[in-house]
């Protein structure tokens, strides 16, 4: 069973020639709207991958009721989302021809997850549970979130995405963190290490956290750092259209994926995560657990 305890976002995709400068307006080809955020998506993934996957989080008045029935229709159990009295979480993201993107996010609701719905979902948990965590809602939720899921015997995975900035958001009570090349650079910054490749930095953090790491690599597949040990899971070769949510599929796929030796775990997130850049958006492009299997075996 897996737990995600994240944000929840109204994403609009524009895709555009150029991404506009300071002052300029440009136009766009198409505008699309998803279900997006970090949290939803890592949650969405794992639903794909087959876990039963319940999601705490916050959404707006207004469209609160469509993000809530989007998770929903994904078999993700959505009785713990709190109803919050601002706009749900957005992201605008601009994407141009060249593959370039920027993203702005506004938090809204995922501000306001309540403290006595994290605490009493997490504290049920058992040995065998897992419960994932990202940098996308307030840090004393995640703290919150991931001692109580800890003290109960659960599994704690910490995506620090986007990147910490101060030491005051690295979390404790984590087994598993995951990370991207450029979040293992900041973490290992804040940790007063100088990065030296992540190779290295895998290491490092793994030390002064006291937890395993994973790095994702984009095309190079993922290192994990396990008990000491470095192992490196190529990803396969494919064509990349679009980036967005592929280290959400990763972690999502991960998460699902616990009750596997650690390196098939990796293998099958790996490979969901590249399935996921061959295809445009971000939950749309996450694969199913067919589909990645039979990649697998091919
Ligand atoms: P993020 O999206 O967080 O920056 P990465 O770019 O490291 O994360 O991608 C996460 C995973 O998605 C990788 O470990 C890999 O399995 C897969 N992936 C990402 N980009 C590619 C690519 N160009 N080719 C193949 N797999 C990819």
């Amino acid at each position: 069973r897996v737990t995600v305890v994240g944000s929840i976002n109204a994403d609009t995709s524009l895709r555009l020639v150029s991404l506009p400068l300071p002052g300029e307006t440009v136009l766009a080809r198409d505008a699309a709207r998803s279900l997006g955020g970090k949290g939803a998506n890592q949650a969405v993934a794992a639903a794909r991958a087959g876990a039963d996957v319940r999601m705490i989080g916050a959404v707006g008045v207004h469209d609160g009721e469509h993000l809530a029935g989007a998770l929903a229709a994904e078999g993700v159990d959505t009785a713990l989302l709190t109803r919050a009295e601002l706009p749900s979480g957005q992201a605008l993201v601009l994407l141009d021809d060249a593959g370039e993107n920027s993203i702005i996010v506004v938090a809204g609701a995922n501000a306001a997850i309540e403290d006595a719905v994290v605490r009493r979902a997490c504290a049920e948990l058992a040995r065998g549970d897992v419960l994932v965590l990202q940098h996308e809602v307030p840090v004393a939720t995640s703290r919150l979130a991931a001692a109580t899921a800890s003290a109960a015997g659960a599994t704690v995975v910490w995506n620090a995405a986007p990147a910490p900035t101060s030491a005051a958001d690295l979390i404790e009570h984590v087994d598993l963190l995951v990370v991207n090349e450029h979040e293992l650079d900041a973490v290992t910054r804040l940790l007063g290490v100088e990065p030296s490749g992540p190779e290295q930095d895998v290491a490092a953090v793994s030390a002064r956290l006291g937890t395993d790491v994973v790095c994702t690599l984009g095309p190079a597949g993922a290192l994990v750092y396990r008990s000491g040990t470095l192992a490196r899971v190529p990803a396969p070769s494919v064509t990349a259209v679009d980036t967005t949510a592929a280290g959400d599929t990763f972690v999502g796929y991960l998460a699902a994926s616990w009750h596997l030796p650690l390196p098939d775990a990796v293998r099958r997130a790996t490979e969901a995560g590249a399935l996921a850049v061959t295809r445009h958006g971000a939950a749309p492009s996450i694969p199913t657990l067919a589909e990645v299997e039979r990649r697998l075996a091919a």
